[in-house]
Parts: structure tokens; C-alpha cells; sequence
């Protein structure tokens, strides 16, 4: 079968979850105009409904110290995000989950940033052999969401965070237009995921791990109110310009690429899945960036068919980290090893799909991302 390419994007039909209209176009380019047609970015409508929900913020706010947290991670958009709160007469809370693996650069940047913008920093740090031990199991499973412990535990300590400071709003750093949207791959994870996974590969209790719970997310969404705002949706947000500000007026340093700032979700992108699963996901960038114009498609296409190179010192770093001789490291490598998936253990995925009409609400009032009731409330489609 002849491979199409998207007239306006680099996704091809070799791609799960890409596919064509009649004009040629993706639909992840459709849902991308989809959004830009709802949130105008940039566009005074845009920036109206920004401010009246900044607005909201700083309402709900004033008897606190804070109005609003900003998840921080040491990368571009979420420090950028940060800078902008305060522009906006906001009085965010940083919150940072630490899993260890940090480069010095992020801890680094999470540090200039905080100072430049003269907030509060609530970090979380999990117990760094535990840490290990969960990266490890995840490892032995052969399953392709290596970091997904780091995601879950990210999204518990925003949602701690709020509950503990008495916070409302959670701003996150996403730009659909730099970013792109994923297409619908057959990757999952959740909260029991991860338990089970540790449970059967782990070799140490899990104490400080800040799991997802099914009773926590629950218990969250209904007692504490909390909101997720995406406020660069809603304006002209140029990464490239963005960093060059950051570098110019925070000392903020670059860390030489998206997802690079930390070392388990380097090995994720860089070496892991690229390797084992022969996933590439610099598509969905570079796919965003010739659907915006600031490169051409043949630029991209170029760009994706070099090799990934990942950073120094990445694989002996694991090695060590994670107790895996060079033998074993190999064998949990290799693509014709064993793989399994998020099907061949336990999960959520069930229990929220009876819930679908509670989370469809919930999704609708920004109590849950819309991408979550829209991925995890429905039967994956399995190819
Ligand atoms: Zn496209």
C-alpha cells in the first residue's frame, strides 16, 4: 500500500491513529483547526477569554496566598508560563515533582526561575531508589510507557498541591500549536498500572511514591474543586521566541531539546521507544511546526529521517542507575525481546469507561482534561 502524506503536516498513513480527509489533510491538522476556530489564539477573542478567566482566578483567590499553581519542570513552556502568571498579575505557586532524574540544567532553570519571578517553589521528591526500583519494573515488563510514573505522580502532587494550599486553578504549560496533538496511539497508563507492574517486577515496598489512586483522583475531583486551565492556547505562543526571552532576561539555559530536560523521559524519546518500539515522536513537533509555517514540509521530513542521537552518557547512566549488567540491558532492549502491553495487566481502564458519563461532566466544568475523558472513558481502538 502507497504511504500518504498530509498536504499541510509531515503524518503519513503509516501512522496509528492519522488519517485523511478528502482534501488530503490529517486529522490531526483538522483538530487543530478544530481548536484554533474554539480558542482564537492571539486573537483579541482569544485574549478576551483568557483574561475573564484570569479574572475568575484572581477572584477566587483573594483571601489566599496564592490563586493559582504553575506545574514546573525546568522546560520551555511551563518556565515561560510561569513568567507569564506574574505578568498577568497572578500569584501562582510553583509545584515540581522531583523523580530524581533531573538533568542540573532543569534543577537548575526551576531555581533561576523561581527567583526571577520572586514565587514560592513546593517540590515533592520521591525516594530516589524507589524511583528506581519503579523505572526497573517497568523495564523488565517490556511495556513502551517507561516514564508514565513520572506523569501520574505529576498530575497527584498538582492535585495534592491544591488541596494542601487551598488552591483552585492548575495553569499547565500545553501549546496545541507547537506542540501538535498525539495521534490516538495504543499506549495507556494509569495508577493500578503502575501498582500492578511494581507489584510483579518492584523490589522494594512503595512508600513515597505518590501513586493516583482511583479513590484520590475521585476524592480530588469532588472535594477540591480543582480546574485546568491551558492559558497558551489562548495566545500566539512562539516556543522559539519564548526560550530566546527566557535566556535574555532569566538565566534560564537551554537544554538542547523537547523532553530532554529530564533524564527518564530522555531515555523514553531518545533511546527507548525509539529502539524497542521503533516509535519516533519528533513527528509531532516538527508536524506542528510546518502546520504553522515556521518550517517547510520538506525541512521536516528531512530532519525526521536522521537518526536520533541521544545525549552522552544516557545508557551507562541507566545502567548503572537501574542495576543492569550490559547483558541485560541489551536483552530488555532488543526489539525481538519480549513486549508486552498496558492489556497484559491490571487498570483502571474499565472502571472509567462505566464512569463515562460522570467524567463527560466532570470534563465539561475543566474538572478533568477533556483529553482524559475523551482517551480513557472510551474502548480503545486496537490495531
Ligand atoms: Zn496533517
Amino acid at each position: 500500500m502507497e504511504v500518504q502524506i498530509c498536504k499541510t503536516c509531515i503524518f503519513d498513513s503509516s501512522v496509528k491513529g492519522v488519517s485523511f480527509n478528502s482534501e488530503g489533510i490529517c486529522n490531526l491538522c483538522e483538530q487543530t483547526s478544530q481548536l484554533t476556530n474554539i480558542y482564537k489564539p492571539g486573537k483579541p477573542e482569544g485574549l478576551n477569554a483568557l483574561n475573564s478567566i484570569i479574572s475568575q482566578i484572581k477572584d477566587s483567590g483573594k483571601d489566599n496566598k496564592y490563586d493559582c499553581i504553575v506545574g514546573v519542570s525546568g522546560g520551555n513552556d511551563s518556565s515561560y508560563l510561569l513568567c507569564k502568571a506574574i505578568e498577568w498579575g497572578l500569584r501562582p505557586l510553583a509545584v515540581h515533582y522531583d523523580n530524581t532524574w533531573n538533568t542540573a540544567i532543569s534543577t537548575e532553570n526551576i531555581r533561576k526561575i523561581t527567583q526571577y519571578c520572586n514565587v514560592d517553589l513546593y517540590t515533592y521528591v520521591i525516594d530516589n531508589k524507589e524511583a528506581d526500583d519503579i523505572f526497573r519494573s517497568f523495564l523488565l515488563a517490556g511495556v513502551p510507557e517507561f516514564d508514565a510514573s513520572t506523569d501520574i505522580a505529576f498530575a497527584q502532587v498538582l492535585r495534592d498541591a491544591c488541596a494542601k494550599f487551598k488552591i483552585k486553578y492548575v495553569l499547565e504549560g500545553h501549546s496545541f500549536q507547537e506542540e501538535g496533538l498525539s495521534p490516538q496511539s495504543n499506549n495507556y497508563f494509569d495508577g493500578k498500572y503502575i501498582e500492578d507492574i511494581h507489584s510483579k517486577y518492584g523490589r522494594k515496598p512503595m512508600k513515597t511514591y505518590p501513586n493516583m489512586t482511583f479513590y484520590k483522583f475521585i476524592k480530588s475531583i469532588l472535594f477540591h474543586n480543582v480546574i485546568f486551565i491551558r492559558p497558551l492556547w489562548y495566545i500566539n505562543y512562539s516556543k522559539k521566541e519564548a526560550r530566546d526571552w527566557l535566556i535574555e532576561n532569566t538565566g534560564w539555559q537551554y537544554y538542547g531539546g523537547h523532553h530532554l530536560e529530564n533524564r527518564s523521559c530522555a531515555f523514553l524519546h531518545t533511546v527507548y521507544n525509539p529502539v524497542k518500539f521503533s516509535i519516533d515522536m519528533r513527528n509531532l513537533t516538527l508536524a506542528a511546526l510546518v502546520r504553522s509555517g515556521k518550517m517547510t514540509q520538506k525541512e521536516a521530513l528531512e530532519l525526521y529521517s536522521t537518526p536520533i542521537v541521544p545525549q552522552e552518557d544516557l545508557v551507562s547512566y541507566i545502567k548503572k542507575r537501574l542495576e543492569l549488567s550490559d547483558e541485560e540491558y541489551t536483552q530488555l532492549l532488543d526489539p525481538k525481546g519480549v513486549k508486552r502491553s498496558w492489556k497484559d495487566f491490571k487498570t483502571y481502564k474499565k472502571r472509567f469507561e462505566l464512569w463515562r458519563p460522570f467524567f463527560k461532566i466532570m470534563a465539561d466544568k475543566n474538572k478533568v482534561p477533556m483529553s482524559f475523558y475523551l482517551k480513557y472513558c472510551f474502548p480503545m481502538k486496537t490495531n
